[in-house]
């Protein structure tokens, strides 16, 4: 009893400590702009897309202001900041206090099983960014195949005309999701924070890039890297049956959907359909969108994987088996 009371207070020292720490920390990003601040790389990068689509946009009859534009501006800072503050923060320190712990009670006091922190900032940064991609490429083919994983990754598939706000808008508990299977990996990798933030900026650019209203399908370089043109295809509303489970899951780098063969571009088409059947009766407002995959998963029918996937009823094939 004793030792549960301690531990409740050490959780919940946890959480208190992270919610005050990371309200401290935002305020003072919002307050003094640096070269190392996120949220002004953030607004940086976004209106460098935004100014890139109104000078040379693909789709010439999409406003500045498109469908849904400032309900996708506000996911942009809900998923990065309110949900990190409000939620996120506390209980992944939670998460990673309890992992620790459990290692801890079986003899295991330092996670890190690779050290690299004197390697070259190249080949970490390279090394981690390589590693992220894949386990998150997996991660999204997942979030395809199992059915209550795609009631949260609809919200993303809502959009319906593209442009590189559409980027973030995503159901926070796809964060929750992506960090779980990253975790013990980049974990027993000794990574340091600056790594992260280094490699979070460039993937933050090239998943604007990928869902902006831009041609730039990259010549050679699209075997390597996301781009518009093949991003599109993976929002596509209607695939063959023989690609029923979902195409082009790269995040940024391309090269897993091509070795695994899980790439498709048939056309460069710029007024493709997007979404998912029956999307236009999707929620169309940012808390009825937060409602929509909880009331999917209790109402009694299980919650619909794309119109063209079928029912799964075998297992979820784990994500580590390409296919
Ligand atoms: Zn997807
Ligand atoms: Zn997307």
């Amino acid at each position: 009893m004793t030792l549960l009371l301690q531990l409740s207070t050490d959780y919940g020292q946890v959480v208190h400590d992270s919610f005050t720490g990371y309200g401290h920390y935002l305020l003072t990003e919002v307050l003094h702009p640096h070269w190392g601040n996120y949220f002004y790389w953030l607004v940086a990068i976004s209106l460098g897309f935004w100014g890139l689509e109104l000078a040379w946009p693909w789709r010439r009859d999409q406003g500045a202001f498109r469908q849904d534009f400032w309900l996708d501006v506000f996911y942009m800072f809900f998923n990065y900041f309110l949900f990190s503050l409000v939620v996120y923060n506390a209980l992944s320190n939670v998460f990673v206090q309890l992992f620790k712990d459990g290692l801890g009670l079986v003899g295991i006091h330092n996670l890190v099983a690779v050290e690299i922190g004197n390697w070259p900032l190249w080949a970490r940064l390279l090394t981690l960014f390589v590693v992220r991609d894949f386990i998150q490429w997996n991660v999204h083919r997942l979030l395809h195949r199992v059915g209550w994983l795609w009631a949260f990754h609809q919200v993303h598939h809502s959009v319906e005309e593209m442009g590189f706000a559409a980027h973030l808008r995503y159901h926070p508990v796809e964060t929750v999701v992506y960090r779980f299977f990253e975790y013990v990996p980049l974990a027993m990798i000794g990574f340091g924070l600056t790594d992260f933030f280094l490699v979070h900026l460039f993937t933050l650019a090239v998943g604007h890039f990928n869902h902006a209203n831009l041609y730039a399908p990259l010549g050679p370089l699209k075997y390597l890297f996301n781009n518009p043109q093949t991003h599109l295809w993976h929002h596509a509303q209607e695939l063959p049956e023989a690609r029923r489970h979902g195409v082009n899951f790269a995040l940024t780098l391309t090269v897993w959907d091509y070795l695994f063969k899980t790439a498709y571009v048939p056309t460069e088409q710029a007024d493709l359909p997007l979404g998912f059947e029956g999307v236009e009766h999707y929620p169309a407002t940012f808390l009825a969108q937060q409602v929509e995959p909880f009331a999917q998963l209790a109402r009694p029918s299980a919650p619909a994987l794309p119109a063209a996937l079928p029912a799964v009823a075998t297992p979820p094939r784990l994500p580590y088996s390409p296919g």
